[in-house]
């Protein structure tokens, strides 16, 4: 059993609760959590450790989607609009994804962790990225990516995956959970969908799909136009979308934990249907703006009562996996919302809500959570507690100290 102590807990919660002069006890999970002065009566005989002046500790940052095997990327890809990025993805995939060697994806997920991520749902398309995540002290729910909408294919698609599935699963742990990622409306056939998700409600795995991400994916699963039109009759004779959204979205029935990355493009009744399906939105805003699509509704959200989680998305649409960058972008870029209401919201996206997403027991610092923890320390004073997040995501770039599990990685 441990103690720590810091000047500010900022707790997560739903009350948006921030304890000053706190202390933290805890061994792989949270045991107690305090004032100081509370602690040092109830534990009189364990040794606490004290933090810094204008110290700060809160749950550990939860990037909820984030697909490795593309990190080699910088400037490979053009940026700008939706089609024009797929189409230089589809001539760069090859040669991004053999740079991004294992090496490679253990010194970004190391960065990540020195910037304040405890957790990850890692997109993996090609289980190039196993590797470095199993490897990695990061919690990784390692989502194998189903895609594929040709029907003579379904079957040999459908191989694939199992056989990538049963490999991932071979190594689960308490850090790695399996999980299954569908890729999008447009790229995978209804029938590969079903068989997919019949595995994870057999096996209880959690499931995240990309879903309305641009405007030319809502025209060409609306009405069968634009520009994916000309993307699918050339590559695959395709004139027609093979869902339409709402479609889509109701095969994914009954499944415990449930995301949809983007839905930018959402219809009152698409966000509505995703609450009735007790599933959540994950919002990876650095990519929207990259790919100039829009930005996320959150005041439409809020009105469905539908939370949100943060992810980076790939390097492939972002320059950065640090979360408090991606913090820092969405503050900046919802600017129609009071910054330090903003500020916690994002910092519980972040957190308590990512770990909804994925299924985890942490994003939050409380009793019998996992203790995932960061610290970090503000540059000066903060004299107003209602200033505490804004500030946290202004300020920091690296944290002092990451503790997953109770333990310092
Ligand atoms: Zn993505």
């Amino acid at each position: 059993m441990q103690i720590i102590s810091a000047s500010w807990l900022i707790i997560c919660d739903k009350n948006n609760s921030v304890i000053k002069n706190g202390a933290i006890v805890y061994d792989e999970k949270i045991i107690d959590i305090d004032t100081l002065d509370s602690i040092k009566n109830k534990y009189p005989d364990i040794k606490i450790k004290y933090l810094k002046e204008n110290s700060v500790i809160m749950p550990g940052l939860i990037n909820s989607h984030v697909h490795m095997e593309f990190s080699s990327n910088t400037t490979s890809l053009k940026y700008g609009n939706f089609i024009t990025w797929l189409n230089s993805v589809i001539k760069e995939r090859e040669n991004i994804s053999l740079k991004s060697t294992s090496k490679l994806m253990s010194n970004k997920l190391n960065f990540m962790k020195q910037t304040g991520t405890t957790s990850i749902g890692a997109i993996s398309s090609y289980s190039y990225d196993l590797q470095a995540c199993k490897n990695s002290p990061i919690n990784t729910v390692f989502f194998v990516e189903a895609i594929g909408s040709k029907a003579d294919m379904i079957d040999t698609l459908f191989s694939d995956f199992k056989a990538r599935l049963k490999e991932v699963q071979s190594y689960k742990s308490d850090s790695f959970i399996p999980a299954i990622a569908i890729h999008s409306p447009y790229s995978v056939h209804p029938f590969l969908i079903r068989e997919c998700l019949n595995i994870a409600k057999k096996e209880n795995l959690a499931v995240s799909s990309h879903f309305l991400e641009s405007p030319e994916e809502y025209e060409w699963l609306h009405n069968n136009k634009g520009s994916f039109l000309t993307f699918f009759k050339n590559l695959f004779g395709q004139n027609k979308a093979i869902s339409k959204p709402l479609e889509f979205l109701n095969q994914f029935k009954n499944i415990k934990n449930l995301s949809f990355t983007h839905c930018v493009e959402a219809s009152k009744n698409d966000l509505k249907q995703i609450k009735d399906l007790n599933a959540t939105v994950i919002h990876c805003p650095t990519s929207n703006r990259l790919l100039n699509n829009t930005k996320l509704n959150i005041k439409n959200l809020k009105n469905c009562d539908l939370n949100f989680s943060i992810g980076t998305d790939g390097l492939s649409s972002n320059n950065s996996l640090s979360m408090f960058d991606e913090l820092r972008n969405a503050l900046m870029i919802h600017d129609n919302i009071n910054p330090n209401d903003l500020s916690n919201t994002l910092l519980k996206a972040a957190t308590k809500n990512s770990a909804i997403t994925l299924g985890l027991n942490k994003g939050e610092l409380s009793h019998n959570k996992d203790a995932d923890f960061i610290c970090i320390t503000l540059p000066n004073i903060v004299e107003d507690k209602s200033l505490l997040a804004l500030n946290i995501i202004l300020h920091t770039k690296y944290v002092d100290d990451t503790i997953i599990g109770g333990k310092n990685v």
